[in-house]
């Protein structure tokens, strides 16, 4: 049991000596535990986790495995730098450029996402000439001066200058772009075409992609030189609500890209270690190979770490200069994330996100089915958002019933992510060692809290 400082002690100290940050609640919880899909509070009550610290909890809290490895590792060697030679950082290397497609074997350390991103645009800068980045509109790659420039959420981006020649195309989305599209299933099945304002009925197959990906055309021709970096891309943007990239619009935008010379990154910060089922990287289910990888939250599973991993050709570029990252890929983390990799591999979680991941998605649906406040459901395996709109048709954003159902889903015992530009859309990532079980019981909070506020 808990036996620190009291709630309110602790509330008091963060308004008096922390600066402001986000709570999640108009009434926070206290975490002071956690195990594999479970947290506990301060007065002992458990809570489901199903956003594992923002997408970060891949393999469970505290597993047996992870925690052991870690702590063998401290007490063996806790740190030292890349700049001395140690097994570690090669071991865990070699293990992470095996899961990638051939090409993507030269990998980087860092400890956050922003930093792998900031580090993947200096990368492309140098190695193409060219300055100009492209990302989508409503992505997240994180709050640095420079990530916070490619991040495209005006709540986000603090009013100055930021990452300098950056560009966001129109993201091509389903469910509220111009277009419509079609979304992969947690099978890799193809959904029938989803209807959007400027394009009603398709008559082409994947003819949405071409129109997104046509915009990131325009934007190389009337917004650049015509030579781009990088072009940036999230294959669910995560903070972004869940948005799930019509399907063909990478293969399109990565050849518009590589004909301007740029150089094309997938943000798998969120998408990335098997979280999608289908798939372990969220551009596999696109068919394409990006030139560079960004990856970070589940790759530590709760454990600060980071990755940008390129072609050995792409990375030369690095000894134009001195690079250095005190902390990153030390042996602490290179033996967490190890260890992470071994449990997905033992435990079978990419399965997992497949098989419950679908049925979990499935019951989403069928609660779509029963309340029209529920605008969309979409993603696959263990990566769902649901969208609550106050008119199916106006598809106007219902975030004060979003924040409603939030809060009384916690006090429910279940921990939902919540997240989209107007804050309507339930986000939903799991640890991925949930059982059916706990899927059902979301789901019947999530009806029974929706009731309560009479939808
Ligand atoms: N990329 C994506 C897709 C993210 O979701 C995030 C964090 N939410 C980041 C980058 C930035 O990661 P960090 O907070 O570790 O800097």
């Amino acid at each position: 049991p808990y036996k620190g400082k009291s709630f309110e002690e602790i509330m008091k100290v963060r308004g008096e000596h922390v600066f402001p940050m986000v709570t999640y609640y108009k009434n926070p919880v206290m975490i002071t535990d956690g195990k594999m899909q479970y947290l506990w509070d301060e007065k002992g009550k458990r809570y489901l986790d199903m956003i594992g610290g923002i997408v970060t909890v891949s393999v469970g809290h505290c597993h047996p495995h992870v925690v052991e490895a870690a702590t063998k590792q401290m007490e063996k060697l806790q740190h030292t730098t890349s700049i001395y030679v140690y097994p570690e950082i090669e071991e865990y290397a070699d293990m992470l450029q095996s899961r990638l497609p051939k090409g993507l074997d030269c990998c980087f350390f860092a400890n956050s996402g922003s930093e792998a991103n900031d580090l993947a645009m200096l990368v492309a800068r140098m190695h193409t000439g060219n300055h100009t980045i492209l990302g989508l509109k409503n992505g997240y790659h994180g709050v640095s001066p420079t990530a916070m420039g490619l991040t495209a959420l005006h709540t986000w981006k603090f009013p100055l200058p930021q990452g300098g020649n950056i560009q966001h195309v129109m993201a091509p989305d389903p469910y509220r772009g111009l277009f419509g599209g079609h979304r992969m299933d947690t099978d890799g099945k193809v959904s029938e075409f989803i209807p959007g304002p400027c394009l009603p009925k398709e008559t082409d197959d994947l003819k949405a992609a071409d129109l997104y990906a046509a915009d990131v055309r325009a934007t190389i021709d009337g917004s650049t030189s015509g030579g781009v970096a990088a072009f940036f891309s999230e294959y669910i943007q995560g903070v972004g609500g869940t948005m799930q990239q019509t399907q063909g619009y990478l293969e399109r935008a990565y050849k518009m890209v590589r004909a301007a010379g740029g150089l094309c990154v997938s943000d798998e910060v969120q998408c990335g270690f098997g979280r999608l089922g289908h798939t372990f990287w969220g551009f596999e289910t696109q068919g394409v190979v990006p030139d560079m990888v960004t990856m970070a939250k589940g790759m530590g599973n709760g454990f600060p770490m980071a990755g940008v991993v390129t072609s050995k050709e792409i990375a030369q570029v690095m000894r134009k200069r001195l690079h250095f990252n005190t902390f990153g890929g030390n042996p602490v983390a290179c033996a967490v994330g190890k260890a992470v990799l071994e449990v997905i591999d033992e435990e079978k979680l990419q399965e997992r996100a497949k098989t419950v991941g679908k049925y979990f998605g499935q019951r989403l649906m069928d609660l779509q089915k029963k309340h029209e406040v529920i605008g969309d459901v979409r993603g696959m395996g263990f990566m769902w958002g649901v969208e609550l709109v106050k008119d199916r048709k106006t598809k106007e954003p219902a975030n004060d019933l979003c924040a409603d159902v939030f809060e009384l889903a916690k006090d429910h015992g279940v921990l939902l992510g919540k997240g989209g530009l107007k804050g309507n859309v339930f986000r939903i990532k799991p640890p991925m060692c949930i059982t059916k079980d706990d899927a059902d019981f979301v789901i019947d909070v999530m009806d029974h809290c929706l009731k309560e506020f009479n939808h």
